[in-house]
């Protein structure tokens, strides 16, 4: 059986020629909890971009073949893509200031060469904009401390050792407190929809879960409603 793990990372595509440019960015986005999707020229990017929107662009300008400000122009003349923040990447701060001038409507530009952290951060700042759920930030609730980019969490300051399956949920119930769902809907949020997992298979993982958290307590947090589902709350 192949289980379908919903994502929740951010699909970051990279525009790049340079190849050791691509692979320096696709690493660093990675470490930072997004999904890198590579191209190496604007006419495979645009053949991805029908397949699947990405959440964000990080676009060079100079690129052989369509360069950047004509793949920009190209992305926005589109109903389906023309929201995509993009981020791009110039040589030189001349080159910032043409951006400027010709109005493409990118997001955000960077001159190389720049620092992978200040792009990370650029991204992150224009995504807790349009998708604040795709930042991967820490989730802080009740001593609980879950942090999605490095898989960590910690109950009262400990770490706590965690399945990657009861990872899963507890990073969705942390993200909807207090608000009550029946197994299907747990299903189709964990495993996604074509899992072919039945619904006791959550009930299995939620006494994980319980186990993992129980040791602080927080276990309490984790409520069965008679007749509905679980709920996360600390009441
Ligand atoms: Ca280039």
């Amino acid at each position: 059986t192949v289980i379908i793990y919903r994502t929740m990372r951010a699909n970051i595509l990279i525009v790049e020629d340079e190849s050791s440019i691509l692979e320096l960015i696709s690493l660093n986005l990675h470490q930072a909890g997004f999904n890198p999707i590579r191209a190496i020229s604007a006419e495979y990017a645009n053949n991805l971009v029908k397949e699947t929107i990405p959440d964000l662009i990080v676009l060079d300008w100079m690129l052989p073949g369509m360069d950047g400000i004509e793949f920009a122009k190209r992305l926005r003349a589109n109903s389906a893509t023309k929201s995509i923040p993009i981020i791009m990447l110039t040589a030189k701060s001349d080159e910032d200031n043409k951006i400027k001038g010709l109005n493409v409507g990118t997001d955000d530009y960077l001159t190389k060469p720049f620092s992978p952290r200040e792009l990370v951060a650029r991204i992150k700042a224009l995504l807790r904009r349009r998708s604040p759920e795709l930042v991967n930030e820490p989730i802080i609730f009740e001593g609980l401390v879950l942090d999605p980019s490095s898989h960590k969490v910690q109950a009262n300051n400990k770490n706590i050792n965690i399945g990657p399956t009861e990872f899963k949920l507890l990073h969705f119930f942390m993200k909807n407190t207090e608000r009550v769902f029946n197994r299907n809907q747990i299903l189709d949020k964990i495993w996604g929809n074509k899992s072919v997992i039945d619904d006791r298979t959550v009930d299995v993982h939620i006494k994980r879960l319980r186990e993992s958290l129980n040791h602080s307590g927080h276990d309490k947090l984790i409520q069965t409603v008679r007749g509905a589902g679980y709920r996360f709350s600390k009441d």
